[in-house]
């Protein structure tokens, strides 16, 4: 999702208080930032925010980290941030392949990939979300058997997932290509684009996976 540019959107984020800044020069002290021993959790492709605005509503007990890699689509979660305030949810505007650079082995608890950009082109393979590559980045931040749950309606997407999770030596927790009717549809909490999906008549893929040491 690429807005058009929003007019003094890279300054309203820079101006914002649930933005973090110089968010690399915090690598290795997530625990000294927030100074409450909260787990932290990842969106990552976050889009508007409002699939995390929900949980971090419902969890307040932990952290919650939205990585959005364009200003004109983090500004419409800060816009809505205004007016819900949410203690523990927070935006970095980042591009998620320099995602090592921000955490330490075992500073992120949980990440959620949701209705990830497809990159169909066989050749931008590596930039999806799910790639070995992504993946191998994840463990790097992840603690240890962190999760990754991952949601598309892209079956092409949710097949080559499921061969890179494989490929990667990562264990398949859950996995459905109808979450909407399957026994792991309990507590989901739609995102914007699954709520669009969804009332097309799409069927929602999920996975959930993690990596043994
Ligand atoms: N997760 C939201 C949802 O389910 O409603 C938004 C989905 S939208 C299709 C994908 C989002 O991921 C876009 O906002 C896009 O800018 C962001 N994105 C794609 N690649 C990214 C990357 N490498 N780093 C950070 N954000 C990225």
């Amino acid at each position: 999702m690429r807005l058009r540019n929003v007019k003094g959107s890279r300054e309203q984020i820079a101006a914002n208080e649930y933005t973090i800044k110089d968010a690399e020069q915090i690598k290795g002290q997530w625990k000294d930032y927030f100074q409450d021993g909260k787990p932290i959790q990842l969106e990552i492709g976050m889009g508007k925010g409002k699939f995390l605005m929900q949980l971090a509503e419902k969890n307040p007990q932990i952290h919650y980290i939205g990585i959005e890699k364009y200003s004109s689509v983090l500004v419409r979660a800060l816009e809505k941030m205004e007016e819900n305030p949410l203690e523990n949810l927070h935006f970095i505007r980042m591009d998620a392949e320099n995602i090592v650079n921000v955490f330490e082995k075992g500073e992120v608890d949980q990440i959620y990939l949701n209705f990830s950009d497809p990159w169909p082109k066989d050749r931008h393979a590596k930039r999806r979300l799910t790639s070995r590559q992504f993946l191998e980045r994840y463990h790097n931040i992840l603690k240890e058997e962190g999760r990754v749950i991952f949601k598309t309606d892209n079956r092409p997407l949710f097949d080559f997932s499921l061969e890179e999770v494989k490929e990667a030596g990562w264990t398949l927790e859950k996995s459905t290509f109808d979450l909407h009717h399957s026994e792991y549809v309990e507590g989901n909490i739609m995102t914007e684009y699954e709520e669009k999906f969804v009332a097309k008549g799409n069927p929602i893929c999920m996975l959930q996976i993690f990596l043994q040491e």
